[in-house]
């Protein structure tokens, strides 16, 4: 492990966390952990939604697939520590983190490195009842003190909202390729959202990759034709009127939520659908970076 820097200072003293009785040490151990595992990290993507249910978990765990299927090394964080959905999407809810004595090693499923709050619950059921502070040294630690290794893409999920979680990772990673996808449906009612959220985008100075439109059309389980049985085009017009990209739309499907209930992600397990074509269109923007 680095030995912390003592002698020289030329961090962010006022929001370093060695900063105590109003002098700075330098950066702490831990400071200088996170940044030698982000600088390892190529791309990092945050994926938030103005509220639940808009399919965002589904969204960051398909899109961690679609870029893993590209050949990317990719990792998914899961960030949402009241609520964490990845475990169950990705058939290893209860799964537990090995250490290699330094490090928390992820738990691997079809070649995306995992780490979710679940894997380190004694028991998955309970409810996790912590203040800010306490989050914020979780995620700190999940970026911190797991080996990540060399990575294209991390790819994060944020609870709904603007709160404690998604403030903590956003700044967490604000230096270096950070982006935000934000996951929205295509009714008017949820366009106060997005704005939320790209206006929490842009407080942060974080950019926004774009905006996916989810549970966009239904998609026919014994034809595969896309009705729009409900408005469409929302996410899309909202995008274009606030000046970010659109990723995409992606239909529902019940494949997805059959998937995501037992753990078998539309990307992995039925990648020749259109639903999961969507999902490959809307990464292309990421891909082009590089
Ligand atoms: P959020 O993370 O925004 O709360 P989830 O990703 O957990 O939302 O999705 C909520 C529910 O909707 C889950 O049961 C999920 O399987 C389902 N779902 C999400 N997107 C789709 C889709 N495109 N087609 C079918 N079901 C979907």
């Amino acid at each position: 492990m680095s030995e912390p820097n003592n002698t020289s200072c030329n961090h962010d003293c006022d929001n370093c966390s060695s900063k105590q009785n109003g002098s700075c040490s330098g950066p702490s151990e831990e400071d200088l952990r996170l940044a030698d595992t982000l600088a390892k990290i190529r791309h990092k993507l945050v994926v938030l939604s103005g509220k639940g249910g808009v399919g965002k978990t589904t969204v960051a765990v398909n899109l961690a697939m679609a870029l893993a299927l590209e050949g990317r090394k990719v990792g998914l964080l899961d960030v949402d520590v009241h609520g964490p959905s990845v475990p169950t999407m990705l058939g290893v809810k209860g799964a537990r983190c090995e250490s290699d004595g330094e490090r928390i090693l992820p738990v691997q499923v079809a070649g995306v490195r995992v780490i979710s709050v679940d894997f380190f619950l004694e028991d998955t059921d309970s409810a996790v009842i912590w203040k800010g502070p306490m989050k914020y040294g979780v995620i700190k630690q999940f970026v911190s003190e797991v080996d990540w290794g060399e990575l294209d893409d991390l790819v994060v999920d944020c609870p709904p909202g603007t709160g404690d979680e998604p403030l903590a990772i956003c700044q967490m990673l604000q230096e270096g390729d950070t982006s935000a996808v934000i996951v929205t449906t295509p009714q008017e009612v949820a366009a106060a959202d997005v704005r939320k959220s790209i206006d929490f985008c842009r407080k942060l100075s974080l950019p926004v990759a774009g905006v996916i439109e989810n549970m966009s059309g239904f998609v026919c389980p014994h034809c595969g034709e896309i009705t729009h049985i409900f408005k469409q085009g929302g996410g899309e017009a909202l995008a274009a009127k606030m000046n970010v990209p659109f990723l995409g739309k992606i239909p529902i499907d019940p494949q997805v939520c059959e998937g995501a209930d037992i753990g078998h992600p539309i990307m992995h397990y039925y990648g020749n659908t259109p639903t999961a074509r969507a999902f490959i269109s809307a990464i292309q923007p990421i891909m082009e970076k590089d």
